[in-house]
């Protein structure tokens, strides 16, 4: 605290990330990167960038890059918004267009950046519990005698649960909501859930979020977009042209060119991640532990007998780092990235030795 900070500083309660430590050795499961790394023709690209001509300014509109990602997805390049990690292409989003009367509505079990972005605007968060089971309910989307959302958010699959949400279902809370912006941040989306992507021709009120983060192995170059109708673009790039006009700098831009463009090493690395989290979540199973259905390069998964907290800790002195949230409803799981099969295995050993 201190006389210097502005009032809505002594209000903030920062997003802590996964930690990153430094050790060698160590099997890090904690904060759902790619096992393997990305396109070697982005790496080769970030080279010839870097030889280039880092002089210059990047170009601010990144309209390669929009292209790049348009051809990908079937949509006008006018649709995609592009940041530095969909950290700040959702930031920009809870800005422009998630702040109404209504209050954000978002699941209370999600991504625990929301809530720290709702402080840093101003805007009012409304959580709406899970089903039991962890699934999302749409329904409890609808406006009903409560309320209605002023906006949404979710992620599909959610995190940390890994769940996903059937598209129809998806769409029925846009189709739903037509007063509302319902954002959904699809960061995990290619390891086996649907994408809205396919929804945005039809409804102006759906802006979905992409990361290269994942399942494009890119986390240490932050790249993010999402994709919208031409009116919800708008508003992201006036905020964005408000705040820092080169997100991306030419390095980020030309790495990320060239991963979408490597559609063939792209569906390889997810079809390797999906296949090594099935045999995970089988020998997870054999061991005891209930796995929720992920179609996420994550698990979450508790066990009868062990508390969460606990077998993090024990996994942590085997060098072993996996994810442990605090929150009362997920205090006994614990979300465990897919990783390598040598570190799944390695995982499963450690779990037979604790257990
Ligand atoms: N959304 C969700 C649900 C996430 O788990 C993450 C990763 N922490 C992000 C968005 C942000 O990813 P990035 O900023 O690396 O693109």
């Amino acid at each position: 605290m201190s006389q210097f900070w502005s009032p809505v500083v002594h209000r903030l309660t920062p997003y802590v990330p996964g930690e990153q430590p430094q050790l060698d050795n160590l099997i890090k499961l904690n904060t759902n990167e790619h096992p393997w790394g990305p396109s070697p023709k982005a790496v080769q690209a970030i080279h010839d960038a870097a030889n280039d001509s880092l002089r210059l300014y990047p170009d601010p509109n990144a309209d390669t890059l929009k292209h790049a990602l348009a051809a990908h997805h079937g949509v006008q390049a006018s649709q995609v918004f592009v940041g530095n990690g969909s950290d700040e292409v959702l930031a920009h989003a809870f800005m422009a267009l998630l702040n109404h009367p209504g209050g954000l509505w978002f699941p209370d079990i999600s991504y625990s950046f929301y809530p720290v972005y709702c402080q840093l605007y101003g805007i009012t968060p409304h959580t709406v519990p899970l089903r039991d089971d962890f699934s999302i309910c749409a329904d409890d989307y609808l406006p009903q005698d409560g309320g209605r959302a002023g906006a949404i958010i979710f992620p599909n699959p959610n995190a940390p649960t890994g769940r996903a949400l059937p598209l129809a279902e998806v769409e029925r809370i846009v189709a739903g909501n037509p007063q509302a912006v319902v954002l959904v941040d699809e960061a995990y989306v290619d390891f086996g859930a649907e994408s809205a992507v396919q929804l945005v021709e039809r409804y102006p009120n759906l802006l979905v979020a992409h990361t290269f983060s994942k399942s494009r192995s890119l986390a240490g170059l932050r790249v993010g977009y999402a994709i919208g109708q031409a009116p919800l673009m708008e508003a992201l790039e006036r905020v964005k042209n408000s705040f820092n006009s080169y997100p991306l700098d030419r390095l980020a831009l030309a790495g990320a060119v060239a991963s979408v463009e490597d559609q063939a090493y792209f569906k390889e690395g997810c079809a390797k991640v999906m296949a090594v989290r099935e045999t995970l979540v089988a020998d997870l199973t054999a061991l005891g532990f209930e796995v929720l259905p992920s179609a996420a390069n994550f698990i979450f998964v508790q066990h009868p007998l062990h508390a969460g907290a606990e077998l993090t800790a024990q996994l942590r002195e085997r060098a072993i780092i996996v994810r442990h949230f605090k929150q009362a409803r997920i205090r006994n799981f614990m979300r465990i990235t897919i990783g390598t099969p040598a570190q799944c295995q390695a995982l499963v050993e450690a779990l037979k030795q604790i257990l």
